[in-house]
C-alpha cells in the first residue's frame, strides 16, 4: 500500500544507517571495502538495521481520518501479532466506595457528602463469584476506594476463598496502601495489582489532589513491581487543562515504568466533583492515545475501559476493540452498591457480560481460555527503559 508522509510518521520507523557511515564501518574492515561496490555490496547498506522504538507525536494523536484508520488498524494488527485474536476478559468487583482521597475528577472523593457510602459483604461477595460469575472471565479485579477498613474485613478473606476455590486470577485496585498490605494481599493470592499514576506532571498531579504526590505513587509502582507483582498502571486522557504537550509526557513516563499493562481512561466529569462542568474527553482522542499506547509498547496489556461508552454512546467501546486493547472488563458490581459507586456520572453504561460477548464477537475477538495472571507467570517480567534505584522504595512504606 503506497503511504503519504503524515501516514508514514505513524509508522515505527525502520531506520537505515547512512551511506556514509556505512562505508566508514565497512572501510574499518575492509580495507578494500570499494570493491563491495562492484560485488553489489550497495543494497544490503540500505536495508533495515535499527527498529526505532514507536513514540507517539501531537500529529500522532491529533490524527484523523485516512491517517487515523491506518494508526488503529496499524495497532490492531500489533496486538494481534503478540496476542493473537484473543482478549482477557476480566470481572470487576467494587468493594467500597469508602475514599480517604479527596481526587478532584473523581466523584468518590472524601468530600462528596452526598454520596452514600457502602462496602460488599464477604459472604455474599464469595458467593456471588465463586459460584455465580460469568463463565467465560478468568480473572476477576478487586476494586474500591482508598479504604484500608475493606482491605482487612473483605478484600483480604475474599482473595483466600478464591484462591481456594476458584482458579481465577486476581487482581486488585485498591490505591496506595502501605508495603505490609500489598505483602498481605500477595501472599493470600493476588498477583496483579492496578495503581494508575494518572497524570504525568507531578504539578498538574497536585492540582487534581490525585493520592499522595505523583513522586510518592510512582515509588509505590516500583515498590510493587520489585516486590513481585505485575504492575498496571494508565492515565486520564484530556484532564482539564491538559494540552497536547502533557498528553504526550504521559507515554514518556509510562515508558519508563515497570509495567505489566497500561490504560488510557477518557476523562469524564462527574457529577459531583469540582470538575463537573468541564468537558469530557474526546473519544478520536482518546482512541488515538490508545492505539498510540499499542504501538508504544506491544507486549503490554492494554484494557478497552467501560468509560469509552460514556465518551461515545454505544459505540465507543467496539472502537476501543479495534486499537489493540486485548483485556475486556465484565461488571459484577451488585447493583445497590453499583449505584453509588461512582467515579464519573449516575448513568455510567454497565458492561454485562452479553454486551461484552457481543462486542467482542463483533470484533472478529475470541475471549482467552487462559487467565491474565497466568499469562504473565508464563512470560518474563516486563523491561523497562530505566530502572529506578530501590533506594527510593523506603518512603513508599508507611501510609
Ligand atoms: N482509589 C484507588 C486508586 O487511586 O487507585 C482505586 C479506585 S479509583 C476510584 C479508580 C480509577 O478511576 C482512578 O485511578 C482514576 O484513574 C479513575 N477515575 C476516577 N475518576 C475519573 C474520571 N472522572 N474520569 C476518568 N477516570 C476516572
Amino acid at each position: 500500500m503506497e503511504r503519504g508522509p503524515a501516514a508514514r510518521t505513524i509508522l515505527s520507523r525502520k531506520v537505515v544507517r547512512t551511506v556514509a557511515a556505512c562505508c566508514a564501518a565497512t572501510t574499518a574492515i575492509d580495507p578494500h571495502w570499494r570493491n563491495w561496490f562492484a560485488l553489489g555490496g550497495i543494497p544490503a547498506l540500505t536495508e533495515p538495521v535499527i527498529d526505532e522504538p514507536f513514540f507517539p507525536t501531537t500529529a500522532i494523536l491529533t490524527s484523523r481520518g485516512k491517517t487515523q484508520l491506518e494508526l488503529h488498524d496499524r495497532a490492531t494488527h500489533a496486538a494481534a501479532e503478540k496476542f493473537g485474536r484473543q482478549v482477557f476478559l476480566r470481572g470487576v468487583v467494587e468493594v467500597s466506595n469508602y475514599c480517604r482521597e479527596n481526587c478532584s475528577y473523581c466523584g468518590m472523593r472524601r468530600d462528596n457528602r452526598d454520596l452514600a457510602r457502602h462496602r460488599a459483604r464477604l459472604d455474599q461477595t464469595a458467593e456471588l463469584l465463586v459460584h455465580h460469575r460469568p463463565r467465560a472471565i478468568t480473572d476477576v479485579n478487586i476494586q474500591a476506594g482508598e479504604d484500608p477498613v475493606v482491605v482487612r474485613a473483605v478484600v483480604v478473606p475474599l482473595i483466600k476463598i478464591l484462591r481456594r476455590q476458584t482458579p481465577l486470577g486476581i487482581s486488585v485496585c485498591l490505591g496506595t496502601l502501605s508495603a505490609s498490605f500489598y505483602a498481605e494481599l500477595k501472599s493470600s493470592g493476588a498477583s496483579i495489582y492496578i495503581i494508575k499514576f494518572e497524570v504525568a506532571d507531578p504539578a498538574f498531579y497536585a492540582r487534581m489532589a490525585a493520592p499522595g504526590s505523583l513522586d510518592e505513587r510512582l515509588e509505590h509502582i516500583h515498590l510493587l513491581a520489585a516486590t513481585g507483582w505485575k504492575v498496571s498502571s494508565g492515565f486520564i486522557a484530556c484532564l482539564p487543562g491538559q494540552n497536547h504537550d502533557a498528553l504526550l509526557a504521559n507515554f514518556a513516563l509510562a515508558r519508563k515504568l515497570p509495567l505489566a499493562g497500561c490504560s488510557v481512561s477518557p476523562f469524564i466529569a462527574g457529577d459531583e466533583t469540582p470538575l463537573a462542568r468541564e468537558p469530557m474527553a474526546g473519544i478520536d482522542l482518546t482512541l488515538n492515545c490508545m492505539a498510540a499506547m499499542r504501538l508504544m509498547r506491544p507486549d503490554w496489556v492494554i484494557p478497552a475501559v467501560s468509560a469509552l461508552n460514556l465518551a461515545e454512546p454505544g459505540w465507543g467501546y467496539r472502537r476501543g476493540l479495534r486499537t489493540g486493547a486485548n483485556l475486556v472488563t465484565i461488571n459484577l458490581t451488585p447493583p445497590d452498591l453499583r449505584e453509588d459507586y461512582l467515579l464519573y456520572k449516575r448513568d455510567r453504561f454497565i458492561m454485562t457480560e452479553e454486551r461484552i460477548l457481543s462486542a467482542i464477537a463483533a470484533e472478529g475477538l475470541r475471549p482467552s481460555k487462559q487467565s491474565l495472571a497466568d499469562y504473565y507467570r508464563q512470560n518474563q517480567t516486563p523491561k523497562t527503559e530505566s530502572a529506578r534505584p530501590a533506594i527510593g522504595l523506603v518512603t513508599a512504606l508507611n501510609r
